[in-house]
């Protein structure tokens, strides 16, 4: 077959012919395998983008070259390399993910890989600021302590400092060591550290490690937004893996959501929190909706569970707000009152979400779904637990309207929705 038979029958344009990330004359693997090449641009720079909108440029660039860095590359790792600065990544980050594979796949593959970075590097006279530690041989179990507790809790944080029982040195090491020498680093925050970590133990397959590493994920992001990270490492670490990395997703899902549902005598959560601790408090990317997200609602914070964001998207003629939902956030039982005219459209723009009125069923809200509410009526509208919901709210025009904010959709009856 020929090359541009291939790439008509996968739907390419001039995926090959230009390359915009490498320089010219820069090698290029696959040089003579042009249909396999084809084949896996086709799938790194098009298809699995397109299925995984909310993980930014930024983080997929990251996720791409720790997936290399653990499946040992070395022609593609350059290439990624190259790609990463091309799209604005710092040096400093580019040796940081490489590194942060180092406590995971061990020194052989990080330090090969810093070797092909730096070769980089020195072809394109990219400066680096060499000096990123934060730890002295003092502070660095204490400060990889901490880490440890900030990402996985309490427990884990006292194991590490107690160090006396069970098996002291190997929990001295993962403090001091994976935790202290590493996640406090500077050039990735420990959030962004987190999500590469995930992304290394899915291509090592390490299954126990790689589910409570999920398991940390999901207190910081969704788990559509972890399943889409997944994706990213895909055409790296093949088939197998990625299977197995979504059925410890879904069981991560489920442990947490038994641990920490609305039934939990645990007590420590907030109203949205207790609903569902699983989800993600990380904002979604810019592709997310067509509308942005705007500032924080703080004048009507005190009317929703958890945090909205709110863009008055038209001041004059009708007043149309943009009102972005972080998952689990709701405002309370509400009333738009007027003598003449009034109530409120609501037309869902992004995410999931969900609509009521007062003794009726609630009504799921997906983009595109409209809401006609008449005056007069008690309801509420919110985001479904796992998910952000982004809705305008049309002000209809009336006579003497006033908005009344009545008690919290409680958490017995939010905490039955999916
Ligand atoms: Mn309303």
């Amino acid at each position: 077959m020929k090359l541009g038979t291939m790439m008509t029958m996968l739907g390419m344009g001039a995926v090959l012919t230009a390359c915009d990330c490498c320089p010219q004359g820069e090698a290029k693997a696959l040089s003579q395998d042009k249909e396999l090449r084809a084949v896996m641009d086709n799938f790194t720079q098009n298809e699995v983008p397109a299925a995984t909108p909310l993980v930014e440029k930024r983080e997929v660039e990251l996720i791409r070259l720790v997936s290399l860095v653990t499946q040992q590359s070395g022609a593609l790792l350059q290439e990624e390399v190259a790609t990463a600065l091309a799209q604005g990544l710092a040096p400093e980050e580019i040796l940081e993910a490489i590194y942060q594979c180092a406590p995971y796949t061990g020194f052989p593959r990080t330090v090969d890989a810093v070797e092909i970075a730096r070769s980089l590097f020195k072809a394109k006279n990219v400066k680096v600021d060499e000096n990123r530690g934060t730890v002295t041989a003092q502070s660095r179990l204490e400060a990889g302590a901490d880490a440890q507790g900030t990402l996985f809790g309490q427990t884990f944080r006292d194991m590490a400092k107690n160090g006396k029982s069970g098996m002291p040195t190997i929990n001295y090491f993962l403090a001091s060591n994976c935790f202290g020498d590493y996640y406090t680093r500077k050039g990735l925050d420990l959030n962004t550290r987190e999500l590469l970590t995930m992304a290394i133990l899915v291509n090592l397959g390490t299954e126990p490690q790689l589910k409570a590493h999920i398991g940390a994920n999901l207190k910081i992001r969704t788990a559509e937004y972890v399943e889409q990270a997944i994706y990213n490492c895909l055409p790296y670490c093949g088939y197998p893996r990625t299977l197995n990395a979504l059925r410890l997703l879904k069981e991560a899902v489920a442990e947490a959501a038994s641990q920490q549902g609305p039934s939990a005598s645990s007590g420590t959560l907030n109203a949205a929190g207790a609903v569902n601790a699983t989800v993600a408090k990380n904002m979604p990317s810019k592709d997310w909706s067509v509308f942005p997200v705007g500032k924080p609602n703080d004048a009507y914070a005190k009317y929703f569970v958890g945090k909205s964001y709110l863009d008055m998207i038209s001041k004059e003629q009708v007043g149309v707000g943009n009102v972005t939902f972080e998952p689990a956030c709701r405002n309370n039982w509400h009333i738009h009152h007027a003598k003449k005219g009034g109530g409120q459209i609501l037309i869902a723009t992004a995410g999931r979400g969900y609509y009521q009125e007062w003794g009726k069923p609630v009504v799921e809200l997906k983009p595109g779904d409209v809401v006609n509410i008449p005056a007069g009526v008690k309801h509420w509208h919110g985001a479904a637990p796992d998910s952000w919901f982004q809705h305008l709210a049309i002000e209809v025009p009336g006579e003497g309207t006033s908005n009344e904010w009545l008690e919290p959709v409680s958490d017995e009856d939010y905490g039955k929705l999916k």
